[in-house]
């Protein structure tokens, strides 16, 4: 019962995420004017204002020009109601709870700026690095002494893309990854790296196997022909079998990521994009809920 006051809850939070990713990046007032049609200009009744449930039923269309509505509005508000709720599987309603969902939600609204437009609100990126200390109060040194780690990592990042000529890393991101080292703090930091790295790969394996489909499916496919071998010979158990398919692929994105970051910054050319926040959300999440 709780659960689902606290799902509806992040529903609606979502929908203010939302309000704050678009007007925050558009320069608008937060408050002022009440929410209207990005096209049409008009008012939005309130009955069309109930997350997601609003979305599905003008089937993703305004309802007085019938222009698309984004995508990423029942995106944004399902994302932070699932997150409420799997907090308040983990946390219960306790201070806890709240210092996580402050820290969650900026880390959200982070990661929906960064993905639109690639940039995001220094003054927001800076709240949530306090957020995530102050989560960690009880142990506030180590928390401090993460994030200062995190800083000195992506800015050396930085000075590098920019001698390469390929700015692959912009600015915005050295916010963004000093908050997860902060949230995780130095005890915990190379763990977050292992599963920041994981999801980043797992972003841009639709980007890899675009460029690289035929040496990616020559790989995969041998690769679990000889697995699924030795899962008849009873070698290896299933278990292991997926374990490992799981490793192959990753270690496989990871050398086309590298090979064409090379193949860009030799030709300089443009590098593969990937936004970091968006996977630092989801870290992040699975940091909080597992750790
Ligand atoms: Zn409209």
């Amino acid at each position: 019962m709780y659960g689902l006051f606290v799902f509806v809850l992040g529903l609606i939070l979502g929908s203010f995420y939302n309000v704050v990713i678009f007007r925050t990046l558009s320069g608008e007032s937060l408050l002022f004017p009440a929410s209207h049609c990005p096209f049409c200009n008009t008012p939005i009744k309130w009955h069309h204002k109930i997350p997601v449930v609003s979305y599905i039923c003008l089937k993703g269309k305004c309802s007085y020009c019938g222009e698309k509505i984004d995508i990423q509005y029942p995106i944004i508000e399902l994302l932070s109601g699932v997150m409420f709720l799997l907090l308040f599987f983990k946390f219960g309603l306790s201070i806890a709870f709240m210092l996580n969902t402050v820290a969650m939600s900026l880390f959200l609204i982070l990661a929906g700026m960064d993905y639109r437009e690639q940039k995001i609100s220094t003054k927001y990126a800076l709240f949530l690095i306090l957020s995530c200390l102050f989560r960690n109060y009880s142990d506030i040194l180590n928390s401090l002494f993460g994030a200062i780690i995190g800083f000195i990592v992506m800015y050396l990042f930085i000075r590098l893309s920019k001698l390469a000529k390929n700015e692959f890393i912009g600015d915005g991101d050295i916010y963004i990854f000093t908050a997860i080292c902060a949230l995780a703090g130095f005890n915990h930091i190379l763990q977050v790296g292992v599963m920041l790295s994981l999801f980043l790969t797992i972003y841009a394996l639709p980007y890899i196997i675009k460029k690289y489909w035929l040496s990616y499916g020559f790989i995969w496919f041998s690769v679990s022909y000889i697995l699924l071998f030795l899962t008849k010979l009873s070698v290896i158990h299933t278990g292991m079998f997926f374990t490992i398919l799981i490793f192959v692929n990753f270690f496989c994105s990871l050398f086309f990521i590298l090979k064409r970051l090379i193949y860009d910054i030799r030709n300089r050319q443009n590098l593969l994009i990937v936004p970091l926040s968006p996977s630092v959300f989801i870290t992040a999440l699975c940091y909080v809920l597992f750790f």
